[in-house]
């Protein structure tokens, strides 16, 4: 008889509804399965029937056809698994169609018939919860996250057996367990224990509120990389539907940390400059997200960032244009969303020792001019904050820190967010003095007279672009934002002015001593 399973399948972070068909026909024993990825059809068909025989259950010598609908889409991954085991098991009479009724199932088997964790779960219950199912049953490892989607029925049995006997009494078990795991991580990097460096705590503070992205120059051991990692630490908590669409990403690419997943801190990627394209923006022959989608809604380090090969740099424009990355495959797209601040952190030249007052730099002048030409110029335009972080003196490393601590920071920072909030609220997506266009922000924010002649005078001295002149005026804005003032002033685009591009090799050496 044929059997028909609900089940479901991801684009991106989106899943859709996926029927799986089995038949079980007299006739020479042999398998086939259409719709599933060419290579994940052996390994499902072997990894079925094993879990099958090992549970105690029949595997007739029948000719079983498997069709996952929509057969045009090739589903990869390892999540039918249960529904196709389920489908055999109805197709050759060992369990009644009856049972399955309105429900879903989703999740990789073992060989003993265990359920294993699989990726992409809240994405499947959030679709399960809109398409009204009576219960989603998944393995166990994935209730934490799928309990996200609070008010769906979850069943998580533990092995195949279980489900089965379950299904036959009419009652499945609801899962236990279903916030558990979600407790706060024992992170505790504060901006507190920065010595020093008031400067820069000062600059990541208007990033953090305005949402800029920063680059970090100074020479090695100043401390680039401690300031960087305490971005999270001031920025405002996720909202819940942010929340979801992190934890989704993060499942989606199989790299979910139970440990902070209910905390709503932001995340913070850091990857290595010997990263690929495909790992940094997402990719590869089973599209997977990249950093940049991983760093969505929080904070995307890049240490040493001009030792990134200039081909990967550069693949970053088309996120940080456009807040998501698409990735054109022969049947279909994949997009995943991808708004991050980007931090920076380099060297001011080669050596790394430009600017700092203890140790002299040899580097010749054609050699800084090529290493700052690894960060091309429409990279370096959508940096909005470029910050000299100096080598911190002997005498204040002795000392100890007087700065804020990370929560009197970031409740600056929130309020700051609260303005922006009511100016940007007819904007969908727009959150922040960073993502606002610079056009309509001109127009639309009170500047002082003395203020608008400071930026003009500035604008013509340092023959600002029209994206640089609207690059201050955001920066501005943000510092105007945190001060809880509603006309830009004087001081407002003279610190604005401060974190400009260096756009000659001697900006930094300047600017530092
Ligand atoms: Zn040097």
């Amino acid at each position: 008889m044929l059997a028909s399973v609900r089940s479901a399948a991801l684009i991106g972070i989106d899943a859709y509804d996926v029927i799986v068909e089995v038949d079980a026909a007299p006739g020479l024993p042999q398998w086939t399965i259409v719709g599933l990825a060419a290579g994940a059809v052996k390994e499902s068909r072997d990894r079925v029937g094993a879990a099958l025989l090992n549970s105690g259950f029949e595997v007739p010598p029948r000719r079983i056809t498997v069709n996952l609908a929509p057969a045009d889409v090739r589903k990869e991954g390892s999540a039918f698994d249960l529904p196709i085991a389920v489908g055999i098991l109805v197709a050759t009479g060992q369990l009644e169609a009856g049972a399955l009724l309105d429900r879903m199932f989703v999740g990789e088997l073992g060989l003993d018939g265990r359920l294993r964790a699989m990726r992409g779960a809240l994405s499947v219950a959030r679709h399960a919860l809109r398409q009204k199912v009576a219960a989603l049953v998944l393995p166990g490892g994935n209730v934490p996250e799928a309990s996200r989607a609070s008010a769906l029925v979850l069943s998580a049995p533990e092995n195949l057996n279980e489900l089965v006997r379950q299904l036959r009494d009419g009652m499945l078990q609801p899962a236990a367990g279903r916030s558990e795991s979600l407790r706060p991580s024992g992170d505790d990097t504060d901006f507190v224990d920065v010595v020093g460096q008031q400067a820069a705590k000062r600059a990541l503070e208007v990033a953090a509120a305005g949402g800029h992205n920063v680059l970090l120059i100074g020479p090695p051991g100043a401390g680039k990389t401690m300031l960087a990692r305490r971005m999270p630490t001031i920025l405002p908590a996720l909202s819940e539907e942010e929340a979801l669409e992190v934890i989704a990403i993060h499942s989606v690419a199989g790299v979910l940390d139970h440990t902070t997943l209910g905390t709503g801190i932001r995340p913070f990627r850091a990857p290595h400059h010997t990263i690929s394209s495909a790992g940094l923006i997402g990719g590869g022959p089973l599209p997977r997200p990249g950093e940049v989608s991983l760093a969505h809604q929080g904070v995307l380090f890049l240490d040493e960032m001009l030792e990134f090969p200039r081909h990967v740099l550069d693949g970053l424009r088309q996120p940080m244009e456009d807040a998501r990355v698409v990735i054109a495959r022969a049947l279909h797209a994949v997009s995943y969303p991808a708004r991050f601040t980007l931090i920076g952190a380099s060297n001011p030249c080669p050596c790394g020792l430009t600017g700092d007052g203890h140790h002299g730099c040899n580097c010749a002048p054609g050699d800084i001019e090529r290493y700052r030409a690894r960060l091309s110029a429409p990279l370096a335009d959508r940096i909005d904050m470029h910050v000299v972080v100096g080598a911190v003196a002997l005498n204040e490393l002795s000392g100890k820190s007087t700065g804020d601590t990370s929560a009197t920071i970031r409740a600056r920072v929130e309020v700051a967010r609260i303005q922006q909030r009511r100016r940007f609220a007819k904007f969908k997506g727009i959150s922040c003095n960073a993502f606002a266009n610079g056009r309509w922000l001109d127009s639309h924010t009170p500047v002082s007279r003395e203020a608008r002649t400071l930026l003009q005078n500035a604008a013509e001295r340092l023959r600002l672009s029209a994206r640089g002149y609207h690059r201050v005026l955001k920066v501005a804005r943000t510092i105007a934002d945190l001060a809880e003032v509603t006309e830009i002033g004087v001081q407002h685009i003279g610190e604005a002015l401060r974190y400009r591009p260096a756009t000659r090799s001697h900006d930094v050496e300047i600017r530092a001593s």
